[in-house]
């Protein structure tokens, strides 16, 4: 499976897993070089853009992805 296309510019590698390198090498190994439709980060951003991405959403949070996506107008 290809790399997420935004796995260069994730923000959430640089905000949210800093100091844990063994935990984001999972997550990368999961979504990021697996199967991204899967994040919920990547969800948001197809639906919505790149702005509306919360900084602090974690891409297994899929419930999170669903409701803003089901607010998004
Ligand atoms: S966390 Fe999600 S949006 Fe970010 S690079 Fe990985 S798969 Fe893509």
């Amino acid at each position: 499976m290809a790399d997420c296309k935004l796995l260069k510019t994730c923000i959430f590698f640089s905000d949210r897993m800093v100091g844990m390198p063994k935990t984001a090498d999972m997550v990368k190994e999961k979504y990021c070089q697996g199967d991204n439709s899967e994040c919920a980060r990547h969800m948001v951003f197809i639906a919505c853009g790149r702005e509306k991405v919360p900084s602090d959403l974690f891409p297994g949070q899929i419930e999170k992805a669903r409701d803003i996506l089901a607010n998004k107008k």
